[in-house]
């Protein structure tokens, strides 16, 4: 293991925010968790870095996740069970997937990051989550430095959140994740511009492939890249409203968009929320609001993370007093 002292983050998060790490090793061999385990520092996960803001310098030691393999671990005549180690780049496992014609995961095409997050935060887009597939999350428990596997059932999902956030937070470091892909997938094209895209490039035949270089379109046109704009997705979610509240805000705002969860409940997109308060491409120093995406709080330059978190106060509060509805931020700050 080669541990490193006060080492740059600032190519290891999507924000590009430039803070040191006390330590920080890169984890490629299973079989090192039991020396890192015998080290007695505060132990922080990091996958792509896609779904962090660090506002400061990071004390104790960072793991950065290189854990690498894809395999099928059985079949049936309709699904495939797949094992994908968790530093595997997500989007590596989809384009895996499409290449071998199984569907499940085609929606979530070029989300960044590892597949060992996608459990974390239970990542969605364009309808699907990654529940939908996951059969298995295996992972390595601190506490008691053994392996343990959870089902689907026991890794209580939700929306963008997950055991992983909660209960298990900073004790467990996901190692593998099992998925159910379909040898004969249903698709689900109803959600957002799919179909529109489909259209535009001329798709007679539907297939998992065209679905997600459909979603792949639709990304790369409305979603900044990192690699030119620092960002980290979507900053907030979209908050789930009592329906109550929301008849009384369709009354003052007839054009609010929703989506009906169930019966008492309501969610709203809290893009809406925050281009409704005006932050929709405001900019101050280096960080600002995207001029496409309210949702997605962006470092042009030189910005800290506590500049970021700053603005993102900001945000709650304006949403909050307009609107009485609390944001919650998606991003894990550290
Ligand atoms: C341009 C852009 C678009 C995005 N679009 C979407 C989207 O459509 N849908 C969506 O859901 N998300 C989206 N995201 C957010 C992000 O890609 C996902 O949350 C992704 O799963 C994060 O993966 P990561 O490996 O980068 O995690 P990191 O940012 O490295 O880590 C995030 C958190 O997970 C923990 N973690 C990471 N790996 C492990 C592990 N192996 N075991 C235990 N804990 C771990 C970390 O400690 C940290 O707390 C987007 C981000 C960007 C930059």
């Amino acid at each position: 293991m080669h541990l490193r002292q006060n080492f740059s983050l600032k190519s290891y998060n999507t924000f590009g925010i430039d803070v040191p790490a006390e330590y920080f090793t890169a984890l490629s061999d299973i079989n090192s968790l039991e020396e890192i385990a015998a080290i007695q520092k505060q132990k922080h996960i990091l996958g792509g870095g896609s779904n962090i803001l660090l506002t400061k310098p990071v004390k104790g030691l960072v793991i950065h996740n290189k854990l690498k393999g894809i395999k099928i671990e059985k079949e049936d005549d309709n699904h495939v069970w797949v094992r994908v180690q968790s530093g595997e780049l997500w989007h590596d496992f989809v384009l895996y997937a499409i290449n071998k014609g199984l569907g499940g995961i085609e929606n979530l095409a070029l989300i960044p990051g590892t597949a060992g997050a996608s459990p974390m935060q239970n990542i969605g887009a364009y309808g699907v989550e990654a529940k939908d597939t996951i059969e298995s999350v295996t992972f390595w428990y601190w506490n008691e430095r053994t392996f343990l596997t959870y089902a689907s059932r026991e890794c209580a999902f939700e929306y963008r959140d997950s055991i992983f956030k909660h209960h298990l937070k900073d004790k467990a470091f996901i190692t593998s994740v099992v998925y159910k892909l379909d040898k004969k997938p249903k698709y689900n094209t109803s959600y957002g511009a799919i179909e529109q895209e489909l259209e535009s490039m001329g798709v007679q035949e539907l297939s998992v492939k065209a679905i997600a270089y459909a979603v792949m379109h639709i990304r790369i046109s409305k979603l900044p890249d990192p690699k030119i704009i620092g960002n980290a997705g979507s900053f907030f979610k979209n908050p789930t409203i009592p329906q109550k509240l929301f008849i009384t805000l369709q009354s003052s705002y007839p054009k609010i968009p929703y989506y009906k969860v169930n019966d008492t409940m309501v969610k709203i997109p809290a893009g809406w929320l925050i281009e409704q308060c005006g932050w929709k491409g405001y900019k101050t120093g280096f960080t600002g609001v995207h001029a496409k995406q309210a949702l997605v709080l962006v470092n042009y330059g030189n910005a800290k993370g506590s500049d970021i978190w700053k603005l993102s106060g900001e945000i709650l509060n304006s949403v909050k007093e307009r609107f009485g509805i609390e944001l919650e931020r998606e991003v894990q700050v550290w």
